[in-house]
């Protein structure tokens, strides 16, 4: 029997991650002799990150095995039991978790959730009538909930795009004490050398590492990368200085700017992601160094707010009316109650050509002229020589910028954000050299300590 599992809002602001559920639960699958193979990596799939009612980090996992039990319910059993026990450790809200089995390939029908919950708000009577719809092929464990929104759209994501990440988790008894991870220099070497093709594990700009989440999260490193094998190869040259409960490769929709769909202005509410394209009206830098600019696309005219923290702005504070853009990213309500758009992709897609007029200079002396009154010509104020018939200099202005894409750095994209080292790059979906499970703990998917 082969199925698919999701799970979300199994973590809380005490510590936990639903990777670590995740890798957890398969671990304990696998022990136990539940399953029989692996169908594919597991996903760790973010959501739009705009929505108020998130966990930490909006982003949900799945996992598809093949069964070596012909029955449901010992593995509902236990992925039930599994996760009621890591909420309670980590002090989370069980009303929130959620855990989906459906059987494998069901996924296409669940493609609508994963899109809705990337790019906008889901209701829950509209999932409710997507579960009711798929009748019995879906067992919710943990019952219905917001969880559900999580669990439901990483079953459902596309998979057309994607990128992996190898998450190392940290033994329990040093969970919350400081981190002892690579430094930055092991990690700025495995970023430039490109061998592993990893991306983002530290912020060239600002010096800091980035592999590495804060506080009592039980993630000690996360290393992004394009091939799932070559992250294997990475974490065995890099020297991880405290002891490890495991790691496991998650195949992501991070990085893939996926939440950026085209959308007209008047599509773009409070709560929605996505893609704008227009026409530059006006453009305000803040005290600050912010800069607000109000887009207009024919139907409508959309405020979009470029924050400094994204090094965009050093572009944005450049553009002037007239010119066209496309802005990406998520709309939040502000105070003012106008929705606004928080840019996370900038493309130049036209610039208005700005010229500078000027008086000629004198043919006799070279002096720039004066004029000489309203169409009477030039007059030059050196050697008094006086042409009717001049035409005033003009010349083009150089922008600063030029028509592209522009994208945040490492230190400040966001999970779905696309970070400038992938600028251009056409990720499709790479498959690595997935074993089954009887490899699994020697190599490749999941390392077991
Ligand atoms: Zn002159």
């Amino acid at each position: 029997m082969k199925v698919s599992i999701g799970i979300d809002g199994v973590d809380s602001q005490h510590g936990g991650c639903t990777t670590h559920a995740l890798y957890r639960l398969f671990k304990r699958l696998v022990e136990k002799g539940y399953v029989r193979s692996l169908l594919d990596y597991p996903y760790l799939v973010r959501l739009n990150p705009a929505v108020p009612r998130k966990t930490r980090g909006n982003g949900a996992v799945a996992i598809g095995v093949e069964l070596a039990v012909d029955r449901l319910d010992p593995l509902v059993e236990e992925l039930s039991g599994l996760l009621v026990e890591y909420v309670a450790q980590v002090r989370g809200d069980l009303s929130k978790a959620c855990a989906a089995v459906v059987p494998y390939g069901l996924t296409e029908r669940l493609r609508e959730v994963y899109t809705k919950a990337l790019t906008d708000f889901v209701h829950l009577d509209y999932l409710g009538s997507i579960i009711k719809s798929l009748g019995d092929s879906v067992v919710l464990p943990l019952g219905m909930n917001w969880g559900c929104v999580g669990a439901l759209a990483a079953l459902g994501w596309s998979r057309s795009v994607c990128t992996y990440e190898l998450l190392v988790y940290r033994d329990p008894s040093y969970v919350g004490s400081p981190r002892r991870a690579p430094d930055v220099g092991a990690l700025a070497e495995l970023d430039s050398s490109r061998e592993y093709e990893t991306f983002c594990s530290y912020d060239p700009e600002s010096g800091r590492i980035t592999a590495t989440p804060g506080g009592p999260d039980p993630v000690l490193l996360g290393i992004r990368g394009l091939d799932p094998d070559k992250l294997v190869e990475a974490l065995r040259v890099l020297a991880i200085p405290e002891p490890i409960e495991g790691w496991m490769v998650f195949k992501t929709n991070q990085a893939s700017g996926e939440h950026m769909i085209p959308r007209a202005s008047l599509e773009l509410k409070p709560l929605r992601t996505g893609c704008l394209a227009g026409v530059v009206r006006e453009v305000a830098v803040r005290p600050g160094g912010d800069v607000v600019l109000s887009v207009s696309d024919g139907l409508g005219e959309l405020r979009a707010a470029v924050f400094k923290e994204t090094g965009l702005t050093r572009y944005a504070r450049l553009l002037v009316a007239g010119d066209v853009v496309r802005l990406c990213g998520s709309v939040k309500l502000w105070d003012d109650d106008r929705p606004t758009l928080h840019v996370e992709l900038l493309e130049v897609v036209d610039l208005e050509e700005r010229y500078l007029r000027r008086n000629p200079r004198c043919p006799k002396c070279g002096s720039r002229m004066e004029s000489a009154g309203r169409g009477k010509g030039y007059r030059c104020p050196k050697c008094g020589f006086r042409a009717a018939d001049l035409r005033p200099e003009v010349s083009r202005l150089p922008r600063g910028i030029d028509v592209g894409v522009y994208l945040p750095g490492c230190g400040s994209v966001k999970h779905l954000g696309i970070p400038m080292p992938l600028s251009g790059l056409d990720l499709g979906c790479r498959e690595g050299s997935l074993r089954a499970v009887s490899d699994f703990y020697r190599i490749d998917v999941v390392g077991v300590v």
